[in-house]
């Protein structure tokens, strides 16, 4: 079996339709870049090809992005669906559009169908249409408190007031706007029909869709945590940063310190604000939470793998340190404070859609190399936390206006 991905920048196409299947040929213009790396696996797969067996090539297209899976057997049926869900594996990670049948043996069977096409993309407007200004759908299980269940609705409101996720959101998931499931830790199996035993925070995706989890977990209403509330503003930002950069947030595509420590940082800077809770500091100040590993070896903080051991990055502390650390250097260069937020939490992003590599973003942005930035980093020290916290007067809605 093949599988190839790839990244290419270059030209742009709406791709796809809401619902593609197993064994649908692909009807979307293929960008010059699909087109080329579609067609050299395909070429492979006629030289490679023996009697009494099929071959499928399946690909995905999307916004200069795409990858393809291709495989050879006798049971057609099986072939299709396997080959379909090997491509949707990588699509759901590089491209956000789902994958389509492009080639069966010799015959290529994509073909461009403007007429289909543009009814697709009408089809999508008028869903698009049918919810005005809600871009998140809510899922809130019953065994939430309802005290939180209006926090949540309220921080929503704020959020999308300060930071509204862009339209092109759309584009990296399989119907208009986003779902969001929450749910109380003691509750078993809240979504079934949905999905499994779903488990913990985060933007999940299965393969074909994406959306947002929120496992409250039980003791963080025992304890009054305030994390109850702040892991709300954390997994928006992630939104944000997707929809900003073009879904390049990937470990492979932008540094874990840089998504993490901004989320963390953004989503403490929130508590703060609203609920006057400093958890930041607190987390910071722990010489458990984090290993001065930031400091010599800030490369292992570029991926979850090389940091996630215990005591590197707990909380994503390490990582937050890191982000303000960069704003520190910021400001030395005589970027207001207010700026350099906006620099780091959303001009990057803006950049990074545009760079093949995050490290030629971080230069644009920053004005100075990241290579740069970790030789300045190797001089801090752990006690440098108190001073690079954000001050106490900085609103979040400063930052971003
Ligand atoms: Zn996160």
């Amino acid at each position: 079996m093949k599988k190839i991905l790839g990244i290419l920048l270059l030209g742009f196409l709406f791709s796809g339709k809401a619902n593609a299947g197993i064994n649908e040929p692909g009807i979307s213009l293929l960008s010059p870049q699909c087109k080329l790396n579609f067609k050299i696996e395909h070429d492979k797969i006629k030289k490679s090809l023996k009697k009494n067996q099929t071959a499928v090539l399946y690909g995905s297209c999307n916004n200069g992005r795409w990858s393809y899976a291709s495989d050879k057997g006798k049971n057609l049926k099986r072939l299709h669906k396997k080959t379909f869900k090997e491509c949707m594996k990588y699509a759901d990670e590089f491209t956000g559009t789902e994958c389509f049948l492009y080639a069966v043996n010799e015959e290529v069977v994509w073909k461009h169908d403007k007429v289909k096409e543009a009814a697709i993309l009408e089809e999508r407007q008028a869903q698009l249409n049918k919810r005005p200004g809600n871009f998140f759908i809510y899922n809130i299980d019953d065994s939430l408190p309802k005290k939180w269940v209006a926090e949540f609705e309220n921080i929503m409101n704020v959020l999308q007031d300060v930071i509204p996720i862009p339209n092109n959101m759309n584009e990296y998931l399989k119907n208009p706007g986003m779902d969001i499931y929450a749910w109380k830790s003691s509750k078993k199996n809240p979504f079934p029909k949905v999905k499994n035993n779903m488990k913990g925070a985060c933007i999940c995706g299965n393969g074909s869709d994406r959306w947002m989890q929120l496992e409250i977990n039980s003791n963080e209403f025992k304890n009054k945590e305030i994390h109850r509330y702040s892991v709300i503003p954390h997994e928006y930002f992630h939104v944000y940063q997707i929809a900003l950069s073009k879904n390049k947030l990937s470990d492979r595509d932008s540094p874990k310190w840089l998504t993490e420590g901004q989320a963390k940082v953004f989503e403490e800077m929130y508590v703060k604000q609203y609920y006057e809770k400093d958890n930041l500091k607190n987390d910071l100040s722990r010489t458990k939470k984090w290993s001065k590993k930031v400091f010599k070896e800030p490369e292992l903080y570029e991926k979850h793998k090389t940091s996630n051991k215990k005591g590197m990055d707990g909380n994503y502390a390490g990582s937050a340190f890191m982000v303000l650390a960069l704003i520190n250097e910021l400001e030395q260069n005589n970027i207001s404070e207010r700026k350099a937020f906006q620099l780091v939490f959303r001009d990057f992003w803006i950049e990074r859609a545009n760079n093949r590599k995050w490290e030629k973003a971080f230069e644009q942005t920053f004005k100075i190399s990241a290579e740069e930035f970790y030789e300045r980093l190797s001089k801090y020290k752990r006690k440098d936390y108190k001073t690079i916290l954000p001050s106490d007067t900085i609103k979040i809605q400063e930052i971003f206006s």
